[in-house]
């Protein structure tokens, strides 16, 4: 029996795309083959691979002038891969409100200066700071947030306005969550395993003239996004199987209405989880309402005991991987794209049994 699965990462997918990719596992189409088993190199597999980045371009409204990479070592990867390809002049600007900004931030300072416009970690990381636009630096090269997140729940309702610097933004935890304006962005990058497919692939959407040509330098070749972009990801083999898996789930996000259609189905399921919270005296969520994030629903009880049990008892009923990153403990549901209202409901429905039994 499934479970509903509120993990932050590798978290659920859509059931339909992980039927379809069943119905597809011993042999694609007429192939006589797995994709996983398929070259890299083959005509089938390049329609798979050509067809995810279309399927993206068109899912975000993705402008001519961006590319889309794909790009192995995760979301930590280009916490190395943007500073060593965007500094120029070896300055940019982080906002860190979280531990995956944090990291961002502390990578960048191997390659430059990388300057903190604030952070929120004052107040373990339960608000988005206000940003005081003396302090961003005119010249950098690049202005650096992470969007959503994942581990504190709170999310950026409104970008920085960055004038000519370049803003780069984190999405591995709310990407395809919603429409976004692409040509606000100088770069966006997020690994697969949230909201876009299982683990193994990291998609970065860059404006074409951010990719500067490093042959000459001693970066490491495969560091290098010119690389990626003049070998349409395939300069190496890329995660065949991954891409495969997010071109069926952009498929499914495009039968189901696209992105406007997947904001109102997480705003509606994350309503009911903050009102369940809201109207609980057991239960309380710490982050300031305003910067609330749709993803990732952090709560607790106060007494860590409390907590601990709730975990248990939930994964009992079948709610599962609820317990808040090993960091801040508490609980979190995640509650992706392929989270359906109903298990949302039904975790509500829990929570408040849970409160008159307890
Ligand atoms: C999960 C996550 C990461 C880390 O991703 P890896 O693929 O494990 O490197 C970074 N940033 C955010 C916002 C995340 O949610």
């Amino acid at each position: 029996m499934r479970v509903y699965n509120f993990s932050a990462g590798p978290a659920v997918l859509p059931e339909e795309v992980l039927k379809k990719a069943a119905s597809e596992l011993l042999e694609y189409g007429d192939s006589g083959q797995s994709v996983m088993e398929m070259s890299h190199r083959s005509k089938e597999y390049e329609v798979i691979h050509d067809g995810c980045i279309a399927l993206l371009r068109e899912v975000m409204a993705i402008p001519d002038n961006y590319k889309i990479l794909f790009i192995q070592g995760g979301a930590h990867m280009q916490f190395e891969m943007i500073p060593l390809n965007l500094m120029q002049k070896g300055k940019a600007d982080f906002v860190v409100t979280g531990q995956w900004a944090g990291k961002a931030h502390s990578e960048a300072k191997k390659y430059g200066e990388a300057n903190l416009i604030a952070s929120s970690k004052d107040k373990t990381f339960s608000y988005i700071p206000e940003l005081d636009k003396s302090k961003f630096t005119p010249d950098a090269d690049y202005f650096h947030i992470c969007e959503n997140n994942t581990i504190f729940g709170t999310k950026f309702w409104s970008l920085p306005e960055t004038g000519g610097v370049p803003l780069v933004s984190d999405m591995s935890s709310c990407i395809l969550s919603e429409p976004v304006d692409v040509s606000k962005y100088g770069l966006i990058y997020a690994c697969a395993q949230k909201n876009m497919g299982p683990s193994g692939v990291t998609i970065v959407i860059i404006r074409e003239d951010l990719i500067r040509d490093l042959s000459e330098t001693k970066f490491p070749t495969m560091l290098q996004y010119k690389i990626y972009d003049e070998n349409n990801s395939l300069y190496n083999t890329p995660p065949t199987y991954s891409i495969y898996m997010c071109k069926l789930v952009l498929e499914w996000i495009k039968e189901n209405g696209g992105l406007a259609a997947m904001k109102a189905h997480n705003e509606k399921k994350a309503a009911i989880l903050y009102n369940a919270i809201d109207n609980s005296k057991m239960f309380s969520n710490p982050v300031v309402k305003k910067d609330r994030s749709l993803m990732n629903v952090t709560f607790v009880t106060g007494k860590e005991d409390l907590d601990k049990k709730f975990i248990a008892e939930a994964k009992k009923a079948g709610f599962v991987n609820l317990a808040g990153h090993r960091s801040v403990g508490g609980m979190r549901a995640s509650i992706y794209n392929a989270m359906p209202v109903e298990g949302v409901q039904a975790l509500a429905d829990f929570m408040k049994k849970f409160e008159e039994e307890n």
